[in-house]
């Protein structure tokens, strides 16, 4: 028996993650964008386990996660409680949020991608963490990596400036173990969300052409979702508008 609070939290996040599904097929519509361009990742930061369980049990296989510790521990209680099933075993974890190079080591055991790479030496740290979760068995595919880019230049939200980009992205071809797959950025909350993604739009048709195996951009977020879907998102981070206001507690 699940206790009643599971149930109700379960139809919770069902409802915003069908509310969101639809919000996202009707701005790849609009785009005249194909279904599968644009994949959703469940924002879960802050959020407990149990959360992700619901989430997978709704159909969800990809997760952003911004915190480590938090991020770590939470997917090896799930993967530790679930051993045996097949979609927890199946559900992928993505690094949204910066990470500092003494947590590189960690976030290397678990992450599919890091969509928040901006220095080179977190680079470094991340690759010889993949060689090390290679060597211990925790990891055997490569770490995607995605650059984050700077869409106004302030360094609180992290990021690259354009020309700082080349040399980053040829830092990340030569690491061992991580693969460049493309950009991300964070637009500014100002409500110029249509100019922002504009400019990410032009930021990232310029380094495709330079890296045209590296096309991905991750754009998007509860906010701003249609504005990036429009200007050639192809994942787009949602957390707020499935999982509900972020509790504010401090870890
Ligand atoms: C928290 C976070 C998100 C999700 O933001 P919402 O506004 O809650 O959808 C997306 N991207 C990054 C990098 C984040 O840290």
């Amino acid at each position: 028996m699940t206790p009643p609070e599971s149930d109700a939290r379960r139809a919770e996040l069902a409802r915003g993650y069908t509310a969101v599904r639809e919000r996202l097929d009707a701005a790849v519509a609009a785009a005249g964008r194909s279904p599968g361009d644009v994949q959703l990742l469940v924002v879960t930061k802050f959020f407990p386990a149990a959360d992700v369980r619901h989430l997978i049990g709704l159909g969800v296989r990809t997760f952003g996660e911004s915190r480590e510790p938090e991020a770590g521990r939470k997917i090896a209680e799930l993967r530790q409680a679930d051993a045996t099933d097949a979609a927890v075993a199946a559900a992928e974890f993505d690094m949204i949020g910066s990470v500092q190079s003494k947590k590189a080591k960690s976030v290397a055991r678990w992450a599919r991608t890091v969509h928040s790479v901006d220095r080179a030496k977190v680079v470094d740290a991340l690759s010889s963490g993949v060689q090390e979760a290679c060597d211990t068995g925790s990891r055997s595919a490569d770490l995607g990596i995605l650059l984050q880019v700077s869409l106004d230049g302030d360094p609180h939200r992290g990021g690259v400036t354009v020309e700082e980009l080349p040399e980053l992205a040829e830092h990340v071809r030569g690491a061992h173990g991580l693969t460049l797959q493309g950009l991300m950025v964070i637009a500014p909350v100002d409500g110029a969300a249509q100019r922002w993604m504009a400019r990410a739009q032009e930021i990232h048709a310029a380094f495709v052409s330079d890296h045209p195996d590296a096309r991905e951009l991750s754009a998007g977020m509860s906010g701003d979702l249609e504005e990036a879907v429009a200007h050639g998102s192809t994942c787009v981070r949602v957390g707020t508008a499935i999982m509900g206001p972020r509790p504010l507690v401090s870890q």
